[in-house]
């Protein structure tokens, strides 16, 4: 199963992903991520452990070491 979502890389250019869903999950948590852009910068973001993945270059970088908290 699939996941379609939008990724904004730069100002006027979109990327459109088919994300596998069980790579939407979160690497500490396994909770369902949601796309959502902060600053113009796109994130994955973990409500449950209220962390966020950055998305660069249109790939999500779904390590712990990346995470920012939000
Ligand atoms: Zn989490």
């Amino acid at each position: 199963m699939q996941q379609d979502i939008d990724v904004e890389i730069r100002d006027g250019m979109t990327m459109h992903m088919s994300v596998p869903v069980d790579l939407l999950a979160c690497p500490r948590c396994k909770g369902s991520l949601l796309y959502q852009e902060n600053k113009g910068q796109p994130y994955l973001n973990c409500a449950a452990c209220k962390c966020a993945y950055p998305v660069k270059e249109g790939i999500p970088l779904m390590l712990q070491d990346e995470a920012v908290a939000f």
